[in-house]
Order: structure tokens, then C-alpha cells, then sequence
């Protein structure tokens, strides 16, 4: 099996700062007047074969969705083609200016002028920005819509609801807006809603709902939530980050949600992880569109930026947003076509299901035992009680058989939460395979598996020691070496 193969690379690998050397810079072609000049700005100087190798053996002590299956729940970590990158490294997106006259940016701001409406027809929305830079930013967009939205109608509502199955960012963003969050229980596993209805109040200035939840269940109770939000006056935002469990068979639009966010870095196969630069644009139905930042893209013969918006937030971000990673989420699209779309979403959640039925006759318990969409979430409680084995062993073994672990102790509403979400982009041997481990590992020496992992080229780490006392960089790591 696996384990017996995989290994990990090793290499004392040392920062660049210490394989090169540290030249003085040659100011003899900078540009700069002299006053704004530095002479002692150390740079590495290197060789590049050296540069290659270095990157080359740390990619080799490293996992990432080039090296295998990743099935972090919640964070859609697909196959990213490979082809978006080489169009998005072409000149013409790499060599423009933000402050670049619209004329000479005909082709940008008409890429930017269509995935705004293909993310309407997406999502049902009727209109959307592009500016948040992350999933996050486009919560926090869509609670300053809202407040601005009430505001505008005399009224004051200070409460955010939110289910208790919700992704952190949620309450986080809602917080960061001003508002005090009222968490309800779910049921079930889905939107309590006589839970929901006794927090309903005049008071509520929206409901943050994602569907299907961070669970994998689709809220079929979506349209009986949407009238009791509307009937209270509140608003329905949609979390649509992992879009590719419904994209093209179902749309918030549709189900009565007024604010949707969508991660382009998600579902629209741009690469995200490592705080890489991501994109949440924001869709809206028609009264709220008034509010989106400024500027918007227009066409009126040529296509232009569009700042005469009184009613506008003004800016969430510099600029428009993370160009090239809306380009390649256009070109996904676009490559796609709306059948590819909808055939994404079918083999999303196929696999998902594929994986769980695989699972249900094993150690792991399955709580909810519906049909999930793009994800699922097993537990580990019973091989902690028969076995002290915890999901955070499991996750760690699972690197020994060459894998990514999944998203461990989230919901909060599973104990020993396993949360996988394997993406279309597996075939049914790497599905295969990752079941395979799981229910091996289930079946190991308790010994083996709580102090794994063996074959990685760092072993088990002190994680509240790293988290506590975190190692930002290069200098603080010289800092220590010299006082040992
Ligand atoms: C990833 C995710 C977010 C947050 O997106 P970021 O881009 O990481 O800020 C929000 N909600 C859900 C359901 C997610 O999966």
C-alpha cells in the first residue's frame, strides 16, 4: 500500500539569505535620485541553478494539489488549470497600470464588464463588484450593504443571525460590521426554524445562510427561511463560497437571498492557500445595487469606469479588485461554458457521495445520514473512545499514505469532526485511495497513528507552541539560531 512508498523529501535546506551572498547594491543604473537611494539593502546573490534547486527541493518537503488529492473541506481545493496562468502572465495583463486611461483598457474592463454579468446569470443576482479581495471582504461588503440598506429606510436593526453549522468568517465579518450575532442551533443537522423565528425580530438586520451548510446538507427548507427573513424585514445573504455544489441546478437568486458572495479562489478555480490573493465579488439584487462600490464598469458604446454613484459604499478595496484572479475565473468559465459548469457540480457532489457511501460501513461515524452535496462531515468519536484515537491523529497519519489531511474539528456542532470535500477534480482511484487509508488507519495501532506522521519531512510539531509563539520570519529565525 501506499505507505510503504511514500516518502517524503529531507533536505536541510538553508534560507536564501544564508546560501547567497549578500552583495552591496550596484547603484550605478538605478533610476533613483541619490537621496532616496539605499546602499544596504542585502540581497541575495545566487546562481540560478541554486535559486531552482532551492525552490525545487522545498516544493519536494511540501504538499500541494499538484502532488495529490487535498480534500480540505470548505476550501474547494481543486485542480487549478494550468492554462489560466499562462494567460494571466501575458503582457497584456501583467503590463497595465490601474491608473492606465479606460481607453487603452478596452479588453480588461470588457473581461471584467462580463464576468460581472455571468456571475448574475450564475447566481440569479442582478448585479455584482468584483473589488473584495477574499471571501471575507465580501461578507464584510454584503453586512455594510445591509446596514447602508436599513439606514436608508429609517431603521435601526443592530442583530445578525447566523447558524451554528456556519464557516467562522460569518459571525467574524458581521462582528467587524457592528453588528451583535445571535447564533441558533441547528437541527438535524439544518436551519432550526422554529429557532430561527423566536430570534426573528425587528431587531434583525439579516440572516447569513449558506446552502447547502458547511455539513454538505441542502437546506430544502430555503424557501419557508427566505419568507420568514422577508417577513421580519431582514435581509438573506448567501456564503457562496463553495458555489460548485449547485452551480447551474440551483441559485440563490432563486431562493429568495438579496446578497450573495462567491470565492473566485474557490469555486472558479483560481489557486488560493499560503494568503495568496483571491477574489469574493459580491452580487446583489436590483435595491441594493445603488450601494456597491465605486467604480462601476459601464458601456456605452466603449466601456468605462463609472464613479457618479451617490449612494455608493465608495471603495472596499484599491483600485478593482485582484485582476488576474478575476481573469482566470472568467477563463474558467468561459472554457467551461454553462453545461461544463453544471457537469462540475454534478461530479462534486458525485464524488463527495461516492466517498461517504465508501465510508458508512467503517469505524467512522457518519452523523445526519442524508445525502450530502459537495462535502460531508464523519466523525471520529467512537475510534477516540475505543482507541483514543483523535481526528487530529488521523488527519496526521493520512500525510504517512501521501495525503492532504481534511478540514478536522469544524462544524463545531461534530465532535472529532473529519470534514471532506474531494472536489470534481479526483479521479475514483485517488477517492478510492484516500478511503482506503482512512479506513486502514482506523484499523492501526493506536501507537502508530497518535504519533504520526513517520514519513514526512518534519514530524509531529507542537502546534500550540507554533501558535503561540509564531516565527514570522527570516530574522527571527537567524535571532534564535544565533542565541542556541
Ligand atoms: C472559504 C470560505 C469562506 C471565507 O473565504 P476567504 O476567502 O477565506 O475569506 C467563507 N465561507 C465559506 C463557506 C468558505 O468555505
Amino acid at each position: 500500500m501506499k505507505e510503504e512508498r511514500y516518502q517524503m523529501a529531507y533536505y536541510p535546506e538553508l534560507l536564501l539569505n544564508e546560501l547567497g551572498t549578500n552583495e552591496e547594491m550596484d547603484n550605478s543604473r538605478n533610476p533613483l535620485p541619490v537621496s532616496l537611494q539605499r546602499k544596504t539593502l542585502k540581497l541575495p546573490t545566487l546562481p540560478e541553478s541554486e535559486i531552482v534547486r532551492h525552490y525545487t527541493h522545498l516544493s519536494q518537503m511540501n504538499y500541494g494539489i499538484d502532488t495529490g488529492i487535498y480534500p480540505l473541506g470548505s476550501c474547494t481545493m481543486k485542480y487549478n488549470p494550468k492554462i489560466s496562468e499562462e494567460i494571466a502572465n501575458w503582457d497584456v495583463v501583467t503590463q497595465v497600470h490601474p491608473y492606465q486611461d479606460d481607453t487603452t483598457i478596452q479588453g480588461s474592463l470588457q473581461i471584467m464588464f462580463e464576468l460581472e454579468k455571468l456571475l448574475c446569470v450564475i447566481t440569479g443576482m442582478d448585479a455584482f463588484t468584483l473589488q473584495p479581495a477574499a471571501g471575507a471582504h465580501g461578507e464584510l461588503l454584503g453586512m455594510l450593504i445591509a446596514q447602508a440598506y436599513h439606514k436608508e429606510n429609517g431603521e435601526r436593526r443592530d442583530e445578525v443571525i447566523i447558524s451554528d453549522s456556519a464557516h467562522g468568517t460569518n459571525p467574524a465579518s458581521a462582528k467587524m460590521a457592528g453588528y451583535t450575532v445571535i447564533e441558533i442551533p441547528s437541527h438535524e443537522g439544518v436551519v432550526d426554524l422554529d429557532a430561527l423565528r423566536s430570534v426573528l425580530s425587528s431587531k434583525t438586520a439579516a440572516f447569513m445562510l449558506t446552502n447547502p451548510n458547511t455539513l454538505g446538507i441542502f437546506e430544502k427548507d430555503i424557501l419557508e427561511i427566505s419568507s420568514e427573513v422577508k417577513k421580519a424585514g431582514a435581509l438573506l445573504y448567501y456564503d457562496g463560497a463553495n458555489m460548485n455544489a449547485i452551480m447551474g441546478k440551483a441559485r440563490p437568486g432563486d431562493m429568495g437571498f438579496d446578497i450573495v458572495h462567491l470565492n473566485l479562489h474557490k469555486t472558479f478555480a483560481a489557486p488560493h492557500g499560503g494568503g495568496g490573493p483571491g477574489a469574493g465579488p459580491v452580487g446583489v439584487r436590483k435595491d441594493f445595487k445603488k450601494f456597491l462600490p465605486i467604480p462601476r464598469i459601464r458601456r456605452d458604446k466603449k466601456y468605462f469606469f463609472s464613479y457618479a454613484h451617490p449612494k455608493s459604499l465608495g471603495k472596499i478595496s484599491q483600485f478593482y479588485g485582484n485582476f488576474p484572479v478575476l481573469l482566470k475565473a472568467y477563463i474558467y468559465i468561459i472554457m467551461n461554458g454553462g453545461d461544463g459548469l453544471t457537469k462540475i457540480t454534478e461530479r462534486a457532489v458525485h464524488n463527495a457521495n461516492y466517498m461517504l457511501d465508501r465510508l458508512k460501513n467503517s469505524s467512522y461515524l457518519i452523523p445526519f445520514g442524508k445525502k450530502r452535496m459537495h462535502e460531508f462531515v464523519a466523525s471520529a468519536i467512537n475510534l477516540k473512545r475505543e482507541k483514543g484515537i483523535r481526528a487530529l491523529d488521523i488527519a496526521k497519519r493520512l500525510m504517512d499514505y501521501g495525503f492532504h489531511a481534511p478540514t478536522i474539528y469544524f462544524p463545531l456542532i461534530v465532535n472529532e469532526a473529519l470534514m471532506i470535500e474531494p472536489t470534481e477534480t479526483e479521479t475514483k482511484k485517488s477517492l478510492d485511495d484516500y478511503i482506503d487509508a482512512l479506513i486502514k488507519i482506523s484499523k492501526e495501532e493506536p501507537s502508530i497513528v497518535k504519533t504520526a506522521p513517520h514519513h514526512t519531512s518534519f514530524q509531529r510539531i507542537d502546534e500550540v507552541e507554533a501558535t503561540k509563539n509564531a516565527i514570522h520570519n527570516w530574522k527571527e529565525i537567524a535571532r534564535l539560531s544565533v542565541s542556541k
